[in-house]
C-alpha cells in the first residue's frame, strides 16, 4: 500500500467554515505540547470563504466580535478577533469605531487570517463524497474510512479516521415549485450570479423573503441600480425585528446550552415559542429603517421605486420569451397572479444541516430518537451503536438537543473547546485501555 492510502489522523473534519476552524484552532491549542490530536479537514470550495455571496458592503454582522472563533474559550488565544486588529495594525481605529458588530466583510478577512495559520491542516477543493466503515464482521470498528474527490480526474484520496467532524453548513432552501435559474437565484448564490448580468438588463427584480438577507439584498439592489423598481415580496405584514436586547441575547449564551439539553420538552418549546425571534424571519433594526426611510423619501419625491408586496409567497416560476414570469399568492384575498421580472431572488432560507446521505452505511449505526432525529451526547457525537466506537461528532443539525445556537456563530468558540476535550478524553481513555463510550 502506498503511505497516502494510510493516512491516519485523530480527527478528520469534513466542511471548514468558521465552526470547523474553530475546532482546528481548539485541537492546536488543547493539552501538553509533544501529544498532538493529528488532524485533517477537507473543504469543497478552492479557498477559505464564508458565504461569499452574501459578502453585500453594508452589511454587518449579527453577533459581538467577542463571539470570534476562540474568546469565550480562551481569552489568551492568539487567534482572537482583537489579534487580527492587532497584526493587522487597526486596533485602534476600530475601538474608535465604538461597536461591537464589524461588517461581514472585515470579519471574513479575519477568518481568512485565521485560517492562514493553519494551512498544513487543510485541504481545499476537496470534497469527502462518503464515510464508510473498513470492513464489516471484524469486530468493533475504532475507525471510518472518508473518502475524498479532488481535481476533476484526480484518484479519490481515501483518509482513515479515529474521530470524524462533520459541519457541512446549512442547505439552501427554495419556495416549493421554483427551481434556481440564470434569472431565479438563491441567495447563497446572489453576488456571484448577479455580477454575471449586465445591470442594465436588471429593470425590474424581486425579492422574496422576510429575513435580514432578503432586506439586506433588497437594500443593496435598491442602492446598486438606481433606473431599476425593486420588489420586496414578504409573506408576512412588514419585516419584524430580530430581538438583541439583552435579556433576549442570553439564549445564545453558552450556559443556554445545558438549560436546553438537560431541559424537558416545555422548556426546550419554551426556547423556540419565546425566542424564535431573535434569530428567524426577522431583521436588524437598522436594515428595516433604512429601507423604509428609502420608501417614504421616494413618495416623497413621486417615484415609486421599491414595492412591498405583502402577505405574499412566490409559488412558482417560468422563463417566457427572455422574461421570468413568477406566480405570486396573496393580498387579502389570496388569489395567485403572475408578474415579469428580470430576476428574482429567493432569500427563503435554509434547511438544516443532514448528514444522512454523506454517512451512508454508517448512518445505521447511528441511533435515532422517536421523531427520526439523531441521538446526540452532550459533547455533540452521534449516540452510535456499540459496534462503532469511531466518534462521529456534529457542529450543526442540533437543533432539537443543544437549541438555537446549533447553526450560528456565537457558541463556536466554546462547543469546539468541548468537542477537542470530549476527543481527547476519549482517546486519553482509550491509550489506558478502558473502553471509551
Ligand atoms: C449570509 C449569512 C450571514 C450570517 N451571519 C451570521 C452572523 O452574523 N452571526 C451568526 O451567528 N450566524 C450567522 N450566520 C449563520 C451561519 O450558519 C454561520 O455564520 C456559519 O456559517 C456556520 O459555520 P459552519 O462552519 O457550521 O458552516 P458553513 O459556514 O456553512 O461551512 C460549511 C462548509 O462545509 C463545506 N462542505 C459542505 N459539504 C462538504 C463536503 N461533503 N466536503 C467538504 N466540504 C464540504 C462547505 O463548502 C462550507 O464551506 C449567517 C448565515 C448566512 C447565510
Amino acid at each position: 500500500m502506498s503511505v497516502r492510502e494510510r493516512e491516519i489522523y485523530d480527527v478528520v473534519g469534513v466542511g471548514f467554515g468558521p465552526s470547523n476552524l474553530s475546532l482546528a484552532i481548539a485541537l492546536q491549542e488543547y493539552g501538553p505540547s509533544g501529544d498532538e490530536i493529528s488532524s485533517m479537514f477537507f473543504e469543497r470550495q478552492a479557498s477559505f470563504g464564508w458565504h461569499r455571496n452574501m459578502l453585500l458592503p453594508s452589511a454587518t454582522m449579527q453577533i459581538s466580535f467577542l463571539k470570534d472563533l476562540v474568546t469565550f474559550r480562551n481569552p489568551a488565544s492568539t487567534f482572537s478577533f482583537v489579534s487580527f486588529l492587532h497584526a493587522s495594525g487597526r486596533l485602534a481605529r476600530f475601538v474608535n469605531n465604538q461597536d461591537f458588530f464589524p461588517t461581514r466583510q472585515e470579519f471574513h478577512q479575519y477568518l481568512e487570517w485565521a485560517q492562514a495559520r493553519l494551512a498544513d491542516r487543510i485541504a481545499y477543493g476537496s470534497e469527502v463524497t462518503s464515510i464508510r466503515l473498513p470492513g464489516e464482521g471484524q469486530g468493533p470498528q475504532d475507525r471510518l474510512l472518508l473518502e475524498v474527490a479532488g481535481a476533476s480526474g484526480a484518484p479519490a484520496r481515501v483518509v482513515e479516521a479515529r474521530n470524524v467532524v462533520i459541519s457541512t453548513g446549512l442547505a439552501p432552501s427554495m419556495p416549493v415549485g421554483t427551481e434556481r435559474d440564470e434569472r431565479v437565484w438563491h441567495s447563497s448564490e446572489f453576488l456571484e450570479k448577479y455580477r454575471q448580468v449586465d445591470p442594465g438588463e436588471l429593470r425590474r427584480v424581486a425579492v422574496a423573503g422576510a429575513g435580514q438577507s432578503a432586506a439586506e439584498i433588497a437594500r443593496f439592489l435598491y442602492d446598486d441600480l438606481p433606473h431599476a423598481e425593486v420588489y420586496a415580496i414578504i409573506p408576512s405584514y412588514g419585516y419584524s425585528v430580530a430581538d438583541d436586547t439583552p435579556f433576549a441575547n442570553q439564549v445564545f449564551d453558552p450556559g443556554a446550552v445545558d438549560d436546553y439539553y438537560f431541559g424537558n420538552e416545555l422548556t426546550r418549546e419554551a426556547f423556540w415559542r419565546y425566542h424564535r425571534n431573535t434569530n428567524y424571519s426577522v431583521v436588524d433594526d437598522d436594515v428595516i429603517r433604512e429601507l423604509y426611510r428609502r420608501s417614504y423619501d421616494d413618495e416623497v419625491r413621486g417615484v415609486n421605486r421599491l414595492q412591498f408586496l405583502n402577505l405574499t409567497r412566490v409559488t412558482g416560476t417560468k422563463r417566457v420569451s427572455g422574461e421570468t414570469r413568477v406566480s405570486l399568492q396573496g393580498g387579502p384575498d389570496a388569489v395567485v397572479r403572475e408578474l415579469a421580472f428580470d430576476a428574482l431572488v429567493c432569500a427563503t432560507g435554509y434547511d438544516a444541516m443532514e448528514p444522512a446521505g454523506l454517512l451512508g452505511e454508517v448512518d445505521r449505526l447511528c441511533l435515532r430518537d422517536e421523531a427520526g432525529r439523531y441521538r446526540v451526547e452532550r459533547d455533540y457525537r452521534i449516540v452510535t451503536d456499540p459496534a462503532l466506537r469511531c466518534g462521529v461528532y456534529i457542529q450543526g443539525g442540533t437543533e432539537h438537543t443543544h437549541g438555537l445556537t446549533s447553526s450560528l456563530l456565537s457558541n463556536i468558540a466554546v462547543r469546539s473547546g468541548e468537542i477537542a476535550g470530549s476527543i481527547a478524553a476519549r482517546r486519553a481513555a482509550t491509550s489506558r485501555g478502558e473502553t471509551s463510550r
